[in-house]
């Protein structure tokens, strides 16, 4: 099990098709932990930021947390897209790139739906920016952060992570 407090491994997250390594800081793993869906919750999501975009290993820094504007239910969570734009362009001014989206599922292993892939796919295509990829994170129930759901897309293809340690 990786703790998020205390001296934990750095977990990180790699495909098999890229050299790109996912990681998060540890305010980010404590803020995505704290929206872990169980009992009746209902999803939450977000928006994920980086500083650094041309390594080989992201660090996802920081991630939004839902806003009132957002449509939350057991199996769905609709971001306001004005809301996540101007989110976007406030990060950026402070030094932070938009890098992908997050939301919880209430499954262990959590599985994308279509709709997931679609709209992460969409938003490639969609928003401004100048990345080869952006990623797809769906929180696992458990609080094994290393059951997290990571994905690359470039738009085309969705690229599933598996924990990675070195
Ligand atoms: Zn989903």
């Amino acid at each position: 099990m990786l703790m998020v407090n205390g001296s934990e491994k750095m977990i990180s997250f790699k495909s098999e098709d890229s050299d790109i390594r996912i990681s998060f800081s540890a305010e980010a793993m404590n803020t995505l932990s704290s929206y872990r869906q169980t009992g009746t919750k209902t999803e939450a999501g977000g928006l994920l930021f980086a500083e650094q975009l041309y390594s080989d290993v992201i660090e996802i820094k920081c991630v939004t947390t839902p806003s009132k504007l957002d449509l939350r239910s057991r199996f769905g969570f609709k971001p306001n897209k004005r809301a996540a734009q101007k989110t976007i362009n406030k990060f950026f001014d402070e030094g932070f790139h938009y890098i992908g989206d997050w939301h919880s599922h209430s499954q262990d292993t959590p599985i994308p739906s279509p709709k997931d892939i679609k709209t992460i796919k969409d938003i490639f295509h969609k928003s401004k920016h100048h990345l080869n990829y952006l990623v797809l994170v769906i929180l696992s129930s458990n609080n094994d952060f290393s059951k997290t759901y990571i994905a690359l897309t470039d738009g085309k293809d969705i690229f599933p992570c598996h924990p990675y340690t070195l």
